[in-house]
């Protein structure tokens, strides 16, 4: 018996996965991407097919779906089936010295599907070099479908939103304390960028010495 089941997606159509190896939450939006089956987890790089990558979740889901189904159609018409031949069987003993009666007592079961939602996430990335669309926990993280760093991507989104934010000073030019706010937050967020994007590097790209390293910024 083959049964179908397709997941539900979230509102924006992104289905959540989970890595078999380090249980990290992560979503990407099946037909976008590669045409593969392989899934690389942008956290630890685990590499697998995306069978493996069902969260538990959808694995519930899916078996409610699947007894369901099985009791549906294979149970309970055997039941009946059963409950049919004893029947007849009661019937061809009625005025016989032996008789047989029967009695059944079945209601169908209930078995209620284990509905759930995808969880929110922090950033939604499209891939530059695959196209694949996902999302994840944190800002930078390898693509599910080629495997590539997403730094580029988002250190160029982060700079930018923090530029439009420096732009935004010459608009609002009497209201000091709203400026400064808005300057706070453009360095804040510009500091922050760097260094999620050092953490980043360092841990996909090992190195013993930082001699070698070095990171030029011009704003
Ligand atoms: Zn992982
Ligand atoms: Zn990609």
């Amino acid at each position: 018996m083959n049964i179908k089941i397709s997941l539900p997606s979230d509102e924006k159509g992104f289905i959540g996965r989970e890595c078999p190896k380090c249980y990290e939450y992560f979503k990407v939006k099946f037909g976008t991407g590669l045409p593969t089956s392989i899934c690389h987890c942008p956290y630890c790089g685990y590499t697998g097919d995306h069978n493996e990558f069902f969260t538990k979740d959808q694995i519930e889901y899916v078996k409610s779906i699947a007894l369901k189904e099985i009791m549906e159609k294979v149970v309970e018409p055997q039941f009946r089936k059963l409950e049919r031949s004893f029947k007849e069987l009661e019937r061809a003993t009625r005025r016989r010295f032996i008789q047989i009666k029967v009695k059944t007592k079945c209601s169908p079961m209930k078995i209620p599907l284990k509905y759930y939602q995808e969880k929110e996430v922090e950033t939604y990335v499209k891939c530059d070099n695959c196209g694949l669309e996902f999302a994840i926990y944190g800002i930078f993280a390898n693509c599910p479908d080629c495997g590539k760093l997403n730094t580029s991507i988002i250190f160029k989104k982060s700079i930018e939103v923090a530029r439009k934010r420096i732009h935004l000073l010459d608009v609002i030019k009497d209201d000091d304390e709203l400026r400064e706010a808005i300057l706070e937050d453009a360095l804040s967020g510009g500091v922050s960028t760097f260094d999620a994007l050092g953490k980043a590097l360092q841990s996909r790209y090992p190195i013993s010495s930082h001699k070698n390293l070095k990171i030029c910024s011009r704003t």
